[in-house]
């Protein structure tokens, strides 16, 4: 979500803390995820709020995702998976 600088959360009106964090970021049915965002985390809900600078640039990347470098994979567990 795009916003001013702010201190309260929108949603749960937790306190709201500047990071720099690895940002999940759906573009076009696309994610991308980008390493090192700053940007506003609530501390009660998680919610991240970027200023608009941040998220135009955010956007840029996404246009241009064919010049990321680095894939990252996570492994990816079946519920179901068998455990013993
Ligand atoms: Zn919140």
């Amino acid at each position: 979500m795009v916003t001013q600088k702010k201190d309260l959360c929108e949603f749960c009106e937790g306190k709201v803390e500047y990071h720099l964090i690895q940002a999940m970021f759906h573009f076009k049915g696309q994610t991308i995820y980008v390493d090192n965002v700053p940007a506003w985390v609530c501390k009660r809900c998680g919610e991240q709020y970027f200023d608009a600078p941040v998220y135009k640039r955010l956007e840029e990347i996404a246009r241009r995702r064919s010049r990321i470098k680095k894939t990252v994979r996570f492994p990816l567990a079946e519920y179901n998976m068998i455990l013993s």
